[in-house]
């Protein structure tokens, strides 16, 4: 990463969300092109490096941000958006211009991949909703929600400049105060077992008979802003949290020596976004194996913590090399990796082929796709429109009716802010016929998809449940269309249906 001071701006732009800027140090002659946010926050993403693809969208290599990469970067950069920018055809590089071509076309069956035990634990990929089934009967019968997953962004702040940021566009000032964390979580431990106890007894015994618990929240990820740990609260919230019987669960890319290392023993997992190495001013040496890790994480049989990985042009061997080292140096469990979000459909799945035949390539999967170490692969890609259009025929997002996710953006303007149903509307992105991409927001939109304010937290349970937005016209390349498929079909099948997963997989409060 380039020191400010230090400085030679070559190139610069104003566009509708970033001033784009190509720069050069004055010391060691390194290159990049970063991006700054207009909003209030100002954040940065930083690009080294562009990724060189042939006709078939096959990585040919990683190649450093030379002046003729840059003027094609800042040439197109209208067109091709904040993401695709930076996956550059050797063709149009050479002839200058983007050539007309057809779409890629990729399709999952081209990835090299198999979903594994891992991959249904530690993610989100709906199977696990059949173990909650009643509350999906109670939906169906009555009408009712019943959130039993939430997420929190208590803050944005972040430490790192990373090239794929989700929320790249939120104002570092939104902030909640601990009350206002721990009314949340109220609402939905004490206030939504009353209220299921009360006007849903049925259910809420079928519940308990499946799961041991009254119908209410189940499992909590603090995650956002990078690193939840920077909140002023962080400690005591999760303090907090340890009285409640909730399975809590923690994503951040650090471990501020300020927290104490004992707060992390009240989780239950752990992940541990591993950042471009350059993107991460706090890794020492600029290595991500070289961090600070809290002992309390270290080889703790009660805890599982696990890295994620995005792959894009900041990824080498070596990297890769070292997380499958680093996982066993601690004793971590996994480390999934994925492509980058914000990619449209076809570069994302493109990008998947080309993350598994460098996994395969280095020994990390088999030709089957089948991981040989404790790294796997989340094939994770957005959905199609006509997919969007036969999974949503009534217009509502079904994750709305078991998930929330609390972000804080408008916080500090208006002293509230807004439920989502997921975080993936941050990253939803488009490509046109003609070529053109409708880029992600990056940022959480309430007027687009926002749900209630976190004060109101209460309606998602205790009012039917209705849609706020039409997800066949703001969501059609939704990450979670699975997960909706998955709750259609329990709530169309017969209530005898028992699900048939596996008894192994881990972290069933994180469906
Ligand atoms: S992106 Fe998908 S899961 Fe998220 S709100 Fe839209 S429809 Fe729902």
């Amino acid at each position: 990463m380039i020191a400010q001071r230090e400085i030679e701006i070559i190139r610069q732009m104003d566009t509708p969300r970033f001033v784009v800027t190509f720069m050069r140090s004055q010391t060691t002659g390194e290159t990049e092109i970063s991006l700054e946010g207009k909003t209030a926050g100002r954040h940065l993403a930083r690009h080294q490096q562009v990724n060189i693809l042939d006709e078939d969208g096959r990585l040919l290599e990683s190649r450093k941000i030379d002046d003729r990469i840059a003027n094609f970067v800042f040439d197109n950069f209208l067109q091709r958006g904040d993401t695709e920018s930076f996956q550059i055809f050797q063709s149009d590089l050479e002839s200058g211009k983007l050539l007309p071509r057809k779409a890629l076309a990729t399709t999952a069956k081209q990835v090299r991949h198999q979903l594994t035990d891992a991959e249904r634990s530690f993610t989100a990929n709906g199977e696990k909703l059949w173990l909650h089934q009643p509350i999906f009967e109670k939906y169906a019968a009555t009408g009712f929600g019943s959130i039993i997953r939430a997420t929190l962004t208590n803050h944005q702040v972040c430490s790192s400049n990373c090239q794929f940021c989700s929320t790249i566009s939120r104002n570092r000032k939104d902030s909640v105060s601990l009350q206002e964390a721990k009314d949340f979580v109220d609402q939905l431990y004490f206030g939504q077992a009353e209220y299921n106890r009360t006007h849903f007894p049925e259910y809420n015994e079928a519940y308990k008979k499946a799961t041991g618990s009254d119908i209410r929240l189940r499992g909590l990820i603090l995650s956002g802003g990078g690193q939840p740990n920077l909140w002023p609260h962080f400690t005591e919230f999760v303090d907090y949290l340890s009285g409640l019987d909730i399975s809590l669960g923690l994503i951040t890319n650090g471990f501020p020596k300020k927290v104490p290392d004992e707060i992390y023993r009240h989780f239950d997992w752990i992940r541990i976004s591993i950042t471009p190495e350059s993107a991460s001013p706090f890794y020492p040496g600029g290595r991500f194996d070289r961090q600070y890790i809290p002992p309390t994480i270290i080889r703790n049989p009660d805890l599982t913590v696990g890295y994620s990985y995005v792959f894009g042009p900041w990824t080498n061997d070596d990297i890769l090399r070292r997380i499958a080292e680093s996982i066993d140096q601690y004793g971590f469990e996994y480390c999934r990796t994925l492509a980058d979000c914000n990619l449209t459909r076809d570069a994302q799945l493109t990008a998947h082929r080309e993350l598994a035949e460098r996994l395969f390539r280095l020994g990390l999967i088999d030709e089957d796709g089948n991981p040989t170490g404790k790294i796997f692969h989340q094939l994770k890609y957005h959905g199609t429109k006509a997919e969007a259009d036969i999974i949503w025929e009534n217009g509502q997002c079904y994750l709305q009716t078991y998930s929330v996710f609390w972000d804080t953006t408008g916080h500090e303007e208006n002293g509230h802010s807004f439920c989502y149903p997921c975080d993936s509307v941050t990253v939803l992105t488009d490509n046109s016929e003609d070529g053109s991409i409708t880029t992600a927001e990056r940022k959480f939109n309430h007027q687009k998809w926002g749900t209630v304010k976190n004060t109101e937290v209460n309606c998602l349970f205790s009012e039917p449940v209705h849609p706020f937005f039409d997800p066949r016209k703001v969501c059609t390349s939704c990450l979670f269309m699975k997960n909706n498929q998955v709750v259609k079909d329990i709530i169309s099948s017969p209530p005898s249906k028992v699900s048939r997963i596996p008894s192994r997989i881990k972290h069933i409060n994180f469906p």
